[in-house]
């Protein structure tokens, strides 16, 4: 048919140039790692993105070519970001958390070409360089007077733009153009990659700042815990811009205090992370008796939120949303929002509500099947293996024929590895990682479900439930908490607790005590590691 519309490719730095036209009060702030704050507009992000692209020119970095980042939350690992993508090339974002053999595993399959790194990182690439790729070109994010010393040839990344012009020629790609590659943590077997492309990523930013949008509004102050480093701290770098809020990034100092004083310094109006951080935030604002000025709303994701903390926030007049999602998703799936009829529900029932991970996005489908494949009912109950389908999913994993293979069934849908519920308001609730799941018997034991319980018990700092082998059932829960205070609970007074919403035989057969808990490189708690310190553990009455 003739005479319809225009076919514009979807294009990330469209964002940006947008951005800096029509949000001109709004930017970047940035807890630098030579110690001060920062301040940016996104036009001049978008100028300096034109001059860190003719300086990669100048490195010899062409369209499609990775250019990774080892770099925490601020304004030049947002210019990157945007300044690769918009050239044609692929940014690369690392977690500095994942082990040296990971690290090394990455670079070298992503084939990277310049290696972005915060001067805190400086120490770990030295360690790191005698396994490094020869050819790969080491940029240090700051200026001529903070670059280290060092055995290693460095690059400085303000040397870099100084000089060059501040508008670059954006070609117009396709928007199926690979833009950026982000890596899953692995807790088994190599991380794979996750390529996001322009129109993917441009896609998500527009459903996440419409979803979202009790943070994503014109003048919001929004505080990224997320890293940039981690599937794009859930789409904020894109979806700020396009809805005109500042992103106040936090640097390296993430403890309760430093982000409290930050939050209320800048006016902080919402916040994203893991549920570990709002733990030491919430300590902090309990100390100071009130919550930072200002602040509106929590996002919280990546683990399950427990109650008690979403019901602490909420009781101090900060909503919170409860969202899920994973790298293969871009990485926001359900967002815990309550529909209007749901505000008219009884606080407590509100409350159960946001505990759940919540209703999809736009573009985002969800099914859960049983064993064999099949469909189950979204009725509350039927529990099953979570697929979704969308235009923020992987189709595969980059450059990865034997997991790609494996990722989609039969039918085009994506296995997330999640095992979950969806009520018939398609709100879904997440049961566990299958892996983590508690076979006992032939049936399943949540293990987020206790934990959520346990952890409203005031005695109670942090608390994670894993199988261990049983010989009659196979597998049966084991409570392991670190306490708060100097007393400790009992296990008597937490199966009382539990036993107000689980039934007997789900009730963890033993308590351990420790003084933390390990954590994976993206901040949740590792219950693989939790399983090996614990491996023959001898129940009480397994005999
Ligand atoms: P990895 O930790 O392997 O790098 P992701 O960061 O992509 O991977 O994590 C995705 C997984 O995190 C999901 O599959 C799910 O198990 C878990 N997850 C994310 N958000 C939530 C949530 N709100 N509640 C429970 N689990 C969650």
């Amino acid at each position: 048919m003739h005479g319809m519309m225009m076919n514009q490719p979807l294009s990330i730095m469209e964002i940006l140039r947008y951005a800096s036209g029509a949000h001109p009060g709004a930017g970047i702030v940035s807890v630098r790692t030579e110690g001060d704050i920062h301040r940016e507009t996104y036009a001049e992000a978008y100028a300096r993105g034109a001059q860190l692209a003719h300086g990669l020119d100048a490195l010899g970095i062409g369209r499609g070519d990775r250019v990774a980042t080892l770099a925490w939350n601020g304004y030049r690992h947002f210019e990157i970001y945007y300044g690769v993508s918009g050239m044609g090339a692929v940014c690369h974002t690392i977690n500095p958390r994942l082990s040296a053999e990971q690290m090394l595993y990455i670079i070298g399959h992503a084939e990277d070409k310049v290696l972005c790194v915060d001067l805190t990182f400086v120490p770990l690439i030295e360690a790191l360089s005698e396994h490094l790729p020869r050819n790969l070109k080491i940029v240090v994010l700051t200026d001529r007077a903070h670059m280290p010393d060092s055995r290693l040839d460095l690059l400085c990344y303000e040397e870099i733009l100084a000089g060059k012009p501040d508008t670059y020629d954006w070609p117009h790609l396709d928007e199926q153009t690979a833009a950026a590659l982000c890596y899953t943590s692995g807790t088994t077997g190599h991380p794979k990659g996750a390529l996001y492309t322009h129109r993917s990523t441009v896609m998500h930013a527009m459903t996440v700042a419409i979803t979202l949008n009790k943070s994503l509004k014109e003048g919001a102050k929004i505080l990224p815990v997320v890293p940039l480093f981690h599937v794009n701290a859930w789409g904020l770098p894109y979806a700020a811009p396009l809805a005109g809020a500042t992103l106040v990034m936090p640097g390296p100092k993430l403890d309760g205090a430093s982000l409290y004083d930050l939050m209320e310094a800048e006016g902080v109006t919402s916040a994203w992370g893991v549920p570990t951080v709002w733990m030491g935030l919430r300590a902090e604002i309990e100390k100071r008796g009130r919550p930072p000025k200002g602040f509106e709303q929590v996002m919280v994701g990546g683990s399950a939120a427990p109650r008690s903390m979403i019901e602490g926030f909420e009781k101090d007049g900060i909503d919170v949303c409860h969202a899920w999602g994973m790298t293969e998703m871009s990485p926001v799936g359900t967002h815990g929002q309550l529909s209007e009829p749901m505000k008219a529900l009884p606080w407590d029932e509100q409350m159960r509500l946001k505990s759940l991970q919540g209703r999809r996005l736009f573009g985002v489908e969800m099914k859960i099947v049983d064993e064999q494949g099949a469909p189950l009912p979204h009725d509350g109950t039927a529990m099953g293996e979570l697929f979704v389908r969308g235009n923020t999913v992987v189709s595969g994993y980059f450059n990865n024929p034997e997991a790609s293979d494996k990722a989609l069934d039969s039918e085009g849908w994506f296995g997330t590895g999640d095992v979950a519920t969806i009520n018939d308001h398609g709100f879904l609730s997440i049961q566990d990682r299958s892996k983590d799941l508690i076979k006992s018997g032939g049936e399943w034991i949540s293990s987020i479900d206790l934990e959520n319980i346990v952890m409203a018990c005031p005695k109670v700092a942090s608390c994670a439930v894993i199988a261990v082998a049983h010989p009659k059932w196979d597998e049966r829960p084991l409570l392991i908490v670190v306490p708060k205070g100097d007393e400790k609970p009992t296990l008597e007074e937490l199966h009382e607790l539990l036993l107000e919403s689980v039934a007997k035989w789900q009730l963890p057969d033993a308590l351990e005590f420790v003084q933390e808990l390990p954590l994976t490189a993206t901040g949740k708690v590792s219950k693989l590691t939790l399983r090996k310190q614990f491996e023959g553990y001898q129940l009480p009455d397994a005999d």
